[in-house]
């Protein structure tokens, strides 16, 4: 799949391209290479401003014409490097095209299979499932009984959200953009309450019905109008921690917020983060994953797109809310 256009506004399935393309399926002895057969791959919103042909994100675009590439699971074919050996599942920087050779195996993680389905490690043992750890307990620092506000909650980072913050004590409350997904927070992954944004006019007073004690920590994934009304609900001392702002992808003109007085009068703390920077904490956070397979507590829903014709679909899916859960690509299974 590759870039056709570039999208700095509105990205339609049509800026994007499957291209078929011979490659030799072997790696050059001594290369330290390693030749994967993709199995899943990832649907990330940060990859969007990568379609824009601008550089304003830490993420360079892409150029036109180059395969897109992401996280993916993959299986090792064939391996001229000694860490990595025919057979083996691995947690992948790949290509989104159906064989992929790892230029030195570089950020290739051997996974086990048994553990949890291979997808899971592009979502809830993945890179989002670890972005609700960091958000949570390096960033928001919860207290047993304080209310968080999640948006985008039934994502593939927010339903983490939820259930980390369900198991620190706390009152959770989401939005999403459906009453299927309102229906999943609810009765599936642990919100205590949850509301569909795009039926409330008024968010300010969505949030104070949904949050009656107001809100101590919030779960920035959206931007834009959600967290101008959190700000108003924020208790004294509240906390907010920048995930994303997917509201506002491909605006030129980005909303800013409108009542930073609340700031002072609340002593707010609003801090951005990237998980990238605290990957120290990936054997701590399996960790934490692994006592919750065992005790059958974690709860994940995928969304899964058949096949490299319907990639470009599913990355437009994703963005706009269309799909339930994580959204992945099927390559291949065993
Ligand atoms: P999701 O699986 O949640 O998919 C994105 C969802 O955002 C959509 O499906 C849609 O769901 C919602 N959305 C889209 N447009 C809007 C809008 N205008 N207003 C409100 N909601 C909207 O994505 P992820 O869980 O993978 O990512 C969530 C956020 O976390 C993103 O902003 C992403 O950039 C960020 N992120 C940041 C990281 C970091 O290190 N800081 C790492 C990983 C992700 P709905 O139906 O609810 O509208």
């Amino acid at each position: 799949v590759k870039l056709k256009h570039y999208a700095p506004a509105v990205l339609k399935e049509t800026d994007m391209e499957v291209k078929s393309s011979e490659i030799t399926l072997e790696v050059e002895e001594g290369s330290q290479d390693v030749l994967v057969k993709n199995f899943y791959l990832s649907c990330d919103p940060y990859m969007r401003h990568r379609l824009t042909g601008l550089d304003y994100s830490h993420h360079p675009s892409f150029k036109i014409g180059q395969v897109l590439e992401g996280f993916g699971v993959s299986k090792v074919v064939e391996s001229a490097n000694p860490n990595f050996k025919p057979g083996d599942y691995v947690s992948s920087w790949t290509k989104w095209e159906e064989y992929s050779v790892i230029p030195k195996g570089e950020r290739l993680t051997i996974i086990d299979p048994s553990f949890a389905p291979l997808s899971y490690y592009l979502g809830a043992l993945g890179m989002p499932g670890f972005t609700a750890y960091v958000g949570i307990y390096e960033i928001l620092k919860p207290k047993k009984g304080e209310t968080i506000f999640v948006s985008a909650a039934s994502g593939a980072v927010g339903q983490m959200v939820g259930q980390l913050a369900r198991e620190a004590g706390l009152y959770v409350v989401g939005s999403a953009g459906s009453q299927e997904k309102i229906d999943l927070l609810r009765n599936k992954l642990g919100y205590d309450a949850a509301f569909n944004y795009k039926e409330e006019e008024d968010h300010v007073a969505a949030l104070k019905k949904y949050c009656p004690r107001g809100i101590d920590m919030y779960f920035e994934n959206v931007g834009g109008k959600t967290l101008d009304a959190v700000i108003d609900n924020m208790n004294p001392f509240g906390r907010i921690a920048v995930c994303g702002l997917i509201s506002q992808f491909g605006k030129e003109k980005k909303d800013g917020v409108s009542n930073l007085y609340k700031f002072i009068s609340a002593r707010i703390t609003m801090q951005g983060f990237l998980q990238s920077d605290h990957l120290h904490l990936m054997p701590k956070f399996m960790e934490l994953m692994a006592g919750y397979l065992k005790a059958n507590k974690l709860v994940y829903f995928e969304d899964f797109a058949d096949g490299l014709d319907n990639a470009p679909n599913a990355f437009c899916r994703m963005l706009s809310g269309s799909k339930i859960g994580k959204q992945i690509i099927t390559i291949a299974k065993d």
